[in-house]
Order: C-alpha cells, then sequence, then structure tokens
C-alpha cells in the first residue's frame, strides 16, 4: 500500500522508507527551498527524508499515512544501519535519475542533488522503534550528513542515548484528554512524552518543538503549552497548520487547516507565556513560525 502512496521501501526487510517530497522536485527546477531552507539553511535538493521504521505506535489524526495493521514489534527483523544507509542512498540516487534528461532541471542543483548533505528521519512511522537508531544517527552523523530526527516523545530512553544535529518531539495537545484524541496512542504515552521533554532539556545538540495545529481541535490553552514546552528547554519552536493531505484527509476536513494569520496568532499567544523566546522567522506558504530562544548557543542556519 504505501509503495502506490509515493514511498520507496528499502532493505531486507522492507522497514525503512523514502520519498521524493514536493520541495525536492521544486528545487531541482531551480524554484524556491522549503521553510527548512529558510528557517535553517537546508537545501531542499540536498535532503533525504526516510524513516527507519514504517511502523508507528500512534494513529494521529493529522498524519498523512494510512494506518497500518497492527502487527508485533517484536515479531518485526529489523535491518543493521549500515544496510539502511546503502538502501536510502541507493534510492535516493534512483529518485534523482529521471531528472537528467530533463531541460527544466537545474543542471547545477541536479549535481548537489547527488551528493546530499542532510538527513531528515522524520517521513513516516515513529524512528525510536528502530532498535538500531543511536548507530544509524551516528554512522549518519560520521559520513558528514547533518540530522534530524523527529519523534512523537513516546520512547524518552531512546532520547536519551541519540546524538542527532537537530531533535524534535511533537506537542499536539496541552494535556492528557486532547493527546489521547489527536494522536490517538496504542499505550498510555503521556507520561512518557511528559518524561521525554525533561529528557530534551539535558541533550547536547539543537533542541526543537514541533507542533501540529488542528483548527478547532488542539488550538487551545496556549498557557499550558508552553508549561510542556518549558519542560524541553528547546532552542526552536515550530508552530504549524495541520496541512489537508494525503490519508488525514479521511479523518480530518479541510476547514481544519488553520491560515497563516491564525497561526501567527497562536504562536503570539504561546509566545506570550514563555520568557527569553521570540519570533524568528515565518514561512506563509507552509503556514509555520519559528519561535526561538533569544541565548540559545545555536545560529539558527546550520553551516553544510
Ligand atoms: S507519530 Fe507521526 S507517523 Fe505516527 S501517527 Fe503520528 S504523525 Fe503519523
Amino acid at each position: 500500500m504505501l509503495e502506490s502512496l509515493g514511498y520507496h521501501l528499502f532493505g531486507t526487510h522492507k522497514h525503512g522508507a523514502t520519498k521524493r517530497c514536493m520541495w525536492l522536485r521544486r528545487a531541482l527546477r531551480g524554484g524556491e527551498l522549503c521553510y527548512k531552507g529558510k528557517f535553517y539553511g537546508i537545501a531542499s535538493h540536498r535532503c533525504i527524508q526516510m524513516t527507519p521504521s514504517i511502523y508507528c505506535n500512534h494513529e494521529c489524526l493529522h498524519c498523512w499515512r494510512p494506518f497500518l495493521e497492527d502487527i508485533r514489534l517484536e515479531d518485526v527483523a529489523w535491518d543493521p544501519p549500515s544496510e539502511l544507509i546503502e538502501g536510502v542512498l541507493s534510492e535516493h540516487h534512483r529518485l534523482l535519475s529521471g531528472y537528467g534528461g530533463s531541460d527544466k532541471t537545474d543542471p547545477e542543483r541536479l549535481e548537489d542533488a547527488a551528493m546530499p548533505k542532510h538527513v531528515a528521519i522524520s517521513l513516516i512511522g515513529e524512528p525510536t522503534l528502530y532498535p538500531y537508531l543511536v548507530e544509524l544517527i551516528d554512522e549518519f552523523n560520521n559520513l558528514g550528513f547533518t540530522t534530524f530526527l523527529v519523534t512523537n516523545g513516546s520512547n524518552p530512553d531512546v532520547l536519551k542515548k541519540v546524538r542527532p544535529t537537530q531533535c524534535y518531539i511533537s506537542i499536539n495537545a496541552p494535556e492528557k484528554d486532547l493527546y489521547e484524541q489527536v494522536c490517538q496512542p496504542k499505550d498510555d504515552d503521556w507520561d512518557n512524552l511528559l518524561k521525554s521533554l525533561e529528557v530534551m532539556a539535558n541533550m547536547h545538540g539543537r533542541r526543537t518543538i514541533r507542533m501540529t495545529m488542528i483548527k478547532g481541535v488542539n488550538m487551545v490553552d496556549p498557557e499550558r503549552y508552553a508549561e510542556l514546552i518549558s519542560l524541553a528547554d528547546p532552542d526552536f519552536i515550530e508552530v504549524k497548520s495541520y496541512m489537508h493531505l494525503g490519508y488525514s484527509r479521511m479523518r480530518l476536513g479541510r476547514e481544519n487547516m488553520a491560515s497563516h494569520p491564525e497561526i501567527r496568532e497562536f504562536a503570539d499567544e504561546i509566545l506570550g507565556f514563555l520568557d527569553g523566546y521570540c519570533i524568528e522567522d515565518e514561512a506563509e506558504i507552509s503556514r509555520v513560525v519559528l519561535i526561538a530562544r533569544e541565548d540559545s548557543s545555536y545560529n539558527r542556519i546550520l553551516e553544510v
């Protein structure tokens, strides 16, 4: 099913996946970069989005992927990190191969794209379910990639050990009842999320909170969101609208997308309950606002 949606599975046991994103296509045609380019200097055509685990322990309303049938994670045979890296790089090159013959392609960008510099471990599934995530990220780092890891925060023990360039934890509700409605965790993960936020406060590397805002569902109680954010002491907070795409269209309506001004207004409300943060940037086309800590020790723009 995932293949028919454009996901490319790789490795012996096909639990890793990558997908060509819209921004890669635009960038290769000489167009603009995604908001990660604007916010952090990540060039879309040099970025691979992938997951080491197509499986997830949540069923978020806003998720673009179809929910896979229940599998017992204990029964999954996991490929080693070296095989996943080889698999994802080979798929990346295969995805690029169609662009060489097009006169719409920017040749310089295509040449750069053949040497990717960034891995976003954030496609679908929950990456912390992959038992060798620590080693996978270390291997990518050793190969000279910058690594972004996005997690739903259900595995605080894994977060204690990983060393990505930038770690994201998603906060999609300000309190437990709404969390269970929005994220639909298979286990009781609220306490794990709270622990993960506390773990993040002591992580090395750039710390980011991602909030997917669903109009009419979770754009409430900015004060409690700010309390949760404060547990993690993040460098960056991305407040982003839900986008009505993929399988989420079966769970939510177009009216659940917030407009950019609504996102900006909600970000301002959260900011009112945080000390030492400011609105740093925004990308209207992606309906996302970046809040940053004023005394962060990190340059927002990465040197890649
Ligand atoms: S945690 Fe991520 S992959 Fe899992 S259901 Fe939620 S949005 Fe989808």
